[in-house]
Parts: C-alpha cells; structure tokens; sequence
C-alpha cells in the first residue's frame, strides 16, 4: 500500500556544501524495507501523476517514524531543499516505493558513490535493529574526504567499510576510484551478493567490473 502522509523536519545535518542529511517525522509511519524510496513534495499533499512537483529519494534509514533522506543538491527541486527544509518546515511524502531490496541475512558487498550511500544506510540500520549478523564490505567511494560515510553515520562493526577519495589528496585513505582489484582481492567473493546505488555511469562501470570476475548476484539501483 502507498501512503501520502505530512512530514516535518527535526534535524539538518550539513555534510559538505552540496550534501546534507535531513531527519524527519512521517505523521502517518508505515514500515519500509531497507532499498526502498519516497517521493517528497514541498508545496502540498497533490502529487501530479507525471511525478513534476516531487523528486525521489531513498529511504537513509530504516524501522523509526523518524526518518532520514540523504540529498545532493543538483538541479532546481534540491535547491530548493536545501533552501527550505529548515528544523519545523513541513512536506508531504508519498511512499514506499522500490523494488531495491535489502531486507535479507544474506553476505553483501555493497558499492556506492557519494550520496548513493543512502540505500545502504537504511541497510545499516536494519542490521541493527534486527540484529543480522551477516558479514559485509561497504565500497564507499567520495569526492572529498568531509562526505565519507563514518563522518556523518556510526558504521556497525559487521561491515567493513573501504573508503576512496577521489578529489583530495588524504593521509590513510586510498586517493583513487574503487578499482578491479579492490574487488578482485576480496576473500570468498562469490559467496556475496552484490548491491550498486549511484549514476548509470558509475554502476555500469562496477557491473561491468564484478561480471568480469564471475559474479552473478547482482543488484543494482539507477537513480537517473
Ligand atoms: C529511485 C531514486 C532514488 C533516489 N535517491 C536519491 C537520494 O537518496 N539522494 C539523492 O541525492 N538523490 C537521489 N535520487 C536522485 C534525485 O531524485 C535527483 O537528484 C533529483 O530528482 C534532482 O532534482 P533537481 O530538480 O534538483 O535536479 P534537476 O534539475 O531535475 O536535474 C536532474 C539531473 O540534471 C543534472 N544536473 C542538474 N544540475 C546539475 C549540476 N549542478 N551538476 C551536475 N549535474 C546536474 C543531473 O544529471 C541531475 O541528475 C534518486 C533518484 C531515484 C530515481
């Protein structure tokens, strides 16, 4: 079922000047599960059926009526966002949508880049608050170190986080994009399912990448 519900802002968390995490509470709160995304309307609870005055976002949390979105401001609606959704503003969301689901106990290698991380949130927070004790690698790779993943969100220790940064020279952290070998070095990796979020360009890049090395279980969210 999809449910159009009023929501209000409770937090704003500015992680770089085009990335911000903002925390919500869903009036009307329904369960989701981790891969999911909602539709947000600024203006009024009317979603037009070509979808012009929303955009998507994917769920960054998971299981709590307040929740999260990660948003990367780009075009005219993020600009928006990033100008109006201030702590006691109010929206309207139509969700859950998606057929990019996390919802199992299953070993996963998950890849994103920059604000695709946001999926894989939601996942982190259903590792925690299910308790799954599956084992994973989470691929994060980032233009500039100030929006790696453990500087906004406390990373569960059954994920073993690789961070990449691309833009900026860093002490510690590989300044380079994931590479083949990233993925070709890791132990029992065909015993993992694989989940891509970010461009068309960046996941057919790693699809490419993981099907040159055997890998068959993959999964992946387009975002254009
Ligand atoms: C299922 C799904 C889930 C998504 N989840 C998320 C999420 O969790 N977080 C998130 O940040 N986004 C997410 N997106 C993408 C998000 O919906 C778009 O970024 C948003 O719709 C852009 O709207 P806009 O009006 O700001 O940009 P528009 O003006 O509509 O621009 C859209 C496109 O134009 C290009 N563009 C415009 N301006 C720029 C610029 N300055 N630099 C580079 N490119 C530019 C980009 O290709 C961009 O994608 C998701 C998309 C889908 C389909």
């Amino acid at each position: 079922m999809i449910i159009t519900s009023k929501c209000i802002i409770t937090d704003v968390i500015e992680i770089s000047e085009t990335l911000k995490l903002f925390e919500f509470e869903i009036d009307k709160y329904m369960p989701w599960e981790p891969g999911m995304f909602l539709h947000l309307n600024l203006d009024s609870s009317k979603f037009n059926p070509d979808w012009s005055n929303s955009r998507p976002f994917s769920f960054a949390s998971y299981g709590d009526k307040k929740a999260k979105i990660l948003v990367r401001k780009l075009g005219y609606y993020t600009n928006r966002m990033f100008d109006e959704m201030k702590i006691g503003k109010e929206f309207y969301i139509r969700y859950p949508f998606g057929d990019f689901f996390l919802n199992d106990n299953r070993n996963k290698v998950l890849i994103a880049a920059g604000s695709g991380i946001s999926p894989f949130m939601s996942y982190m927070d259903y590792i925690i608050k299910e308790n799954i004790k599956s084992q994973n690698y989470l691929f994060h790779s980032v233009k500039i170190e100030k929006e790696s993943i453990d500087n906004y969100y406390s990373v569960p220790k059954n994920v073993i986080l690789k961070k990449f940064v691309t833009r900026e020279n860093t002490k510690n952290i590989p300044n380079r994009h994931i590479e083949k070998k990233d993925i070709s070095n890791l132990e029992n990796r065909n015993t993992f399912d694989y989940y891509i979020c970010g461009s068309e360009l960046f996941i057919d890049k790693y699809r490419n990448i993981l099907e040159e090395n055997n890998i068959k279980n993959i999964f992946y969210d387009y975002w254009s």
